[in-house]
């Protein structure tokens, strides 16, 4: 989930006021050649976050839909014409609006996970491990995961975080935009009214170590930067990014510094590249800055009048609206988001990167061409053009996240096996 009004970045933008320049109109539909095509397919694809829970849960959709008219970027039909073998499907509680209930709601999530899986058992199922990837990879299913998508799910207690990890969860964003009891968030880092904690609390590396020994992979995206490098000095396992990219190609707190990207490469983990328009192109980026006054006023506006008919803001109408703001700014060439890869695997190393789409939580903010889970052959048809080699393209396009976490499995393994009684 990259940005929602009720509590987005784009409250603490600054206002700059900026133009962004008219873009060349879309050219959209790169071709993909039979070799792409090839290279593509014989990978086991990875994707580590998109945002269909949301819509499970609070529109009743069906991954098994085929509605061509459907805007969403996740469908199994879509998975398969783009040969996306696994998601990491994204449980977010958004922090407002679910106070004092943030546990029931994550369940909830879960749940419509789960349920969707039931529905489709010729097609789906969950997984849990690489190995559960690569069964599913051979059994030519869709391969279900989840990841929580902020620390304030677990409501500071230990034992939810091993309850989440029980019923399946395998990574956990320490924080959302929001800073919670534990971890600071680049979402409100400047905001003097929120109480901040100069990185990882002790709970917080609590958290981190009791994450290790889960074998839950310990996700930065979001945090602050001192949050990141609080996690990196403690952190026994590779960490991953589940959805972020290169603050040195887009001036976003949401990204990261050339140095967070060589301690990831150093700590052995990997950096899943967000295909969000706002973090991966300036222009466009720039232009949210210019409109962020002006659309905070017509939400606010928005919610006033709501209030006033006794009714609260509800998910699919928060997507609405973040649509339409979206759709004011031209979206940018595939390009953008290629730029980004490029980056890392040369700050980073080939070994460190991957794909961490955001699906379904950016309001339709992605580059030209690329408007589902069935457009990901041209991202290999991209990296192909620009010298990578197959073998590389595989890296990226799974085999490092499925790396990374094998690791963070085997070091599960060491914490948990019984140490030797003392003499
Ligand atoms: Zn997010």
């Amino acid at each position: 989930m990259t940005s929602r009004f009720s509590f987005g970045f784009v409250l603490i933008y600054s206002l700059a006021t900026a133009q962004a320049p008219a873009k060349p109109a879309d050219s959209g539909g790169t071709t993909v050649s039979t070799r792409a095509r090839a290279i593509h397919d014989s990978a086991i694809v990875v994707d580590t976050h998109a945002d269909t829970p949301q819509r499970f849960l609070d529109e009743g959709f069906d991954i098994g839909s085929t509605d061509a008219k459907d805007i969403g970027h996740m469908s199994l039909d879509k998975a398969r014409r783009g040969n996306l073998g696994a998601e990491f499907f994204s449980i977010w509680v958004e922090p407002v609006t679910n106070q004092s209930h943030y546990a029931r709601h994550t369940f909830d999530l879960i749940d419509s996970v789960y349920e969707q899986a039931a529905r489709h058992p010729d097609r789906m199922m969950m997984a849990f491990s690489v190995a559960d990837i690569e069964r599913a990879h051979r059994e030519h299913k869709f391969a279900a995961l989840m990841g929580i998508e902020g620390g304030h799910s677990i409501e500071n207690d230990i034992r939810l975080l091993r309850d989440y990890y029980r019923l399946g969860v395998r990574y956990m964003t320490l924080s959302w935009s929001n800073t919670n009891e534990f971890a600071d968030s680049s979402g409100d880092i400047d905001d003097p009214k929120v109480q901040h904690h100069n990185g990882l609390t002790d709970l917080g590396k609590q958290v981190v170590l009791e994450m290790n020994r889960l074998g839950m992979m310990v996700d930065i995206s979001h945090v602050a930067d001192k949050t990141f490098w609080d996690v990196i000095a403690m952190t026994k396992a590779p960490v991953i990014a589940s959805h972020s990219s290169a603050r040195a190609l887009v001036d976003a707190p949401r990204n990261m510094t050339d140095d967070m990207l060589r301690a990831v490469a150093k700590n052995g983990g990997v950096v899943q590249v967000n295909f969000f328009n706002g973090f991966d192109d300036a222009d466009f980026h720039k232009a949210m800055e210019a409109q962020a006054k002006d659309k905070a006023a017509a939400v606010e506006k928005y919610v006033e009048q709501l209030k006033v008919e006794g009714k609260s803001v509800s998910y699919v109408d928060e997507d609405r609206i973040e649509r339409e703001w979206m759709a004011k700014i031209p979206r940018p060439p595939l390009k953008s988001l290629i730029d980004h890869i490029d980056h890392i695997a040369r700050v980073a190393g080939i070994d460190h990167v991957g794909l961490g789409s955001d699906f379904d939580g950016v309001s339709g903010a992605t580059p030209q061409g690329i408007d589902s889970a069935a457009d990901l052959p041209k991202i290999t048809q991209a990296l192909l053009d620009r010298g990578y080699s197959a073998n590389d393209i595989h890296k990226i396009l799974g085999g490092n996240l499925l790396r990374v976490f094998a690791k963070v499995e085997g070091v599960s393994r060491e914490m948990r096996a019984p140490t030797a009684p003392s003499k």
